[in-house]
Formats: structure tokens, sequence, C-alpha cells
């Protein structure tokens, strides 16, 4: 970090910064400019947290050098984090397929969805058994009923299963139906959230807030991470822009960004990324050209009579069958496999 001070700055105000920096042993290195003095932080400057520098007389502001998170940067840690859950490896040579229903809404449904997608090659299953939505009317999810239709999908297909969390109360019960925590967008500054589900140790894919920077977003899983849960990914689900013709835009260029400034995987949700069926395929082609670690489809085998409002945006079993035969030669040339 660097400290700017003032032009107007005299010699035993520097000195109070320097001492005050010196403090918390950390080092400075001073430069004296015709106009203004710079000192320039020496260390982890986390150190300073508590010194509200910026109050200081003298002061102008403060400028970090380095990214304000740390355990999630690639600076930290430079090889790709593998998180290996349910037999299979996220953020490795293969691209894992994770679809399902938006939402569990029967037995019959879920177990149906887990076979199909599971035939057609994807590694997880996807279902929301709690889904506030946007308006208090609407379909709600089933909560713990929906839980356990999810438990009875793993115990038919054997494929892993990843739910959303949307409360630190329900955390320790969700834990035990899932293999991976999803966090949604709408929750990804939940901070009491994000340290509950640190806690619990569990695999936690933390999706992009739709208004939310790739910085903001990194914080966020910094804060899992800062709980000793290593397990993390990281979810672009599309944000938040004037284009009305799509439900979102789906961000690709925070792949490889996230990829370069990160070592944890990145999943790409086409779905809710665009909001309709047809751009699915094509953004889900687009996303393992950028690098993309694993996919979050949904699937629908009956959109039509489906409960929530995401009807829309799920391909049909023979279409995600098809996609995912045709994604095989695309992870080929980007030398990964599907
Ligand atoms: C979902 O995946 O079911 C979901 C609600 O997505 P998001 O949090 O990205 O809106
Ligand atoms: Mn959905």
């Amino acid at each position: 970090m660097v400290i700017i001070m003032t032009s107007e700055a005299t010699q035993r105000q520097i000195d109070n910064v320097v001492e005050r920096v010196k403090s918390v042993g950390l080092n400075v290195h001073i430069s004296v400019g015709e106009q203004r003095t710079l000192i320039g932080v020496i260390g982890d400057r986390t150190k300073l947290s508590e010194t509200p520098l910026e109050a200081m007389p003298g002061v102008d502001r403060t400028m970090p050098i380095t990214a304000p998170y740390k355990l999630a940067s690639r600076d930290f840690r430079q090889e790709d984090t593998v998180i290996k859950v349910n037999g299979v490896k996220i953020g490795g040579k293969e691209i894992v397929v994770m679809a399902g229903p938006c939402a569990v809404e029967s037995t019959e449904q879920i177990v149906h969805i887990a076979k199909v997608v599971s035939e057609a090659g994807a590694k997880f299953l996807r279902g929301g058994a709690f889904k506030p939505r946007t308006g208090p009317y609407s379909f709600q999810g089933f909560g713990e009923k929906g839980l356990n239709m999810l438990t009875e999908a793993k115990a038919e297909t054997g494929i892993g299963i990843i739910t959303e969390v949307m409360t630190p109360r329900d955390v320790e019960l969700v834990v035990e139906h899932c293999d991976i925590l999803q966090l949604g967008a709408r929750n990804m500054q939940n901070f009491f959230l994000l340290k509950e589900v640190g806690a619990s140790g569990k695999p936690v894919m933390l999706k992009r807030g739709m208004s939310a920077t790739i910085e903001e977003w990194l914080l966020a899983a910094e804060y899992i991470l800062s709980e000793g849960n290593g397990n993390v990914m990281l979810c672009e689900r599309g944000v938040r822009t004037f284009e009305t013709y799509t439900r979102n835009t789906l961000d690709l260029n925070a792949v490889p960004a996230v990829k370069s400034l990160s070592h944890l995987p990145v999943i790409v949700d086409p779905s809710h990324g665009t909001g309709l069926r047809h751009l699915v395929a094509p953004m889900s082609k687009a996303a393992v050209a950028a690098g993309a670690d694993g996919l979050l489809i949904e699937v629908h085998h009956d959109p039509e009579h489906s409960l929530t409002g995401d009807s829309r945006q799920s391909l049909l079993p023979e279409q995600f069958a098809r996609l995912m035969q045709e994604l095989k030669p695309l992870a080929t040339a980007v030398e990964r496999e599907i």
C-alpha cells in the first residue's frame, strides 16, 4: 500500500504516519517528491486494518498495490485448486457438468431427471429445495422434504448432489443432503452465511452476485477460505446490464480473468446467464472455449408444467444429451475432457 500525503503535509505529520505504520511491525519506504511525500508500506497491510490512516492529519489517501483478497489469489497459490468430491475432481482436466431442474418438484421428477442427466454424462444433480422467489406468493420450494427427495435421487443413481443453502440456520441440515453447497447470487454478500459454510468444510459453489464486480466476488470467496474451507469454486451466472433480450448478460470475460487472478475452479451457468433455452448450448460451448472448469445447466423433462418460472431456460433431456456430445470435440480442442 502507498500512503499519499497532501501537498501541505508537515514533516511532523509525515513522521506521525511513519511511526503509526512501524508500530504494527511494518516497514516503510519514503519517497519525497517536489509536491508530495509518498509512504510505501512494506509487509502485510492487513496489520493496518484497524488503523484509520486516512483520518490522520496530512494524509490525502491510501492506494492498495496488491489485491485485497489473499487466500483466493494466484499470488498466494500458483497451482490450480482441484476439489475432490463424490469421486469427481473439479478444477482438473475434466470439465464437470452439473445439471437438473431449477427446483425439486417431486420424487418422481427429481429421480427421473437424475437418471437422464447422469446417463448423458452429468456428474452432479442440481435442484433447489429452498426457493424464495422474487415475489412471496410464488412456489417457495419443498424445504427439508425436497432435500430428502435429492437424497433419494442420489441413492437411486449415485450422482452427486449440489443444492442451495439460503440461511446460516439451514447449513447443518443441507450439508447432510448434498455434496456441494450452492450459494446463490442473491446471497453472495451474506457474510454470516459465507462464514457458516466456511466453517462447515463442505465444498461450496459461490455464485457471482448479479451486480458484483470480480473483486467483490473474490472477496466473498475469501470469507469462506478464511474460515479454513479451501473447497471453494466460483460460478459465473450473468450480471445485470442494460440488455433486456436476455435475462442476464453472461460475463464470459470473467472466466479467464478470474482464472488468472485466482486458483479457484470456475463454473459457468449459461441457464441463468441467458434465461433462454436456445442460447444455453452456444454459451456452454463458449464457456468451455473460455476455460471454464464446469457447467451448471438447468434440465427439465416437462418444462411446461414446472413449478418455477425458469422453464424458458431449461433444456429438454434430449437437448442436454446432444449438447454433452457436442461439447466433446471442444473440450479436446482446449486440452480438456468431458
Ligand atoms: C439457481 O441456480 O437455482 C439460482 C437461483 O441461481 P442464481 O442464484 O444464480 O440466481
Ligand atoms: Mn433457476
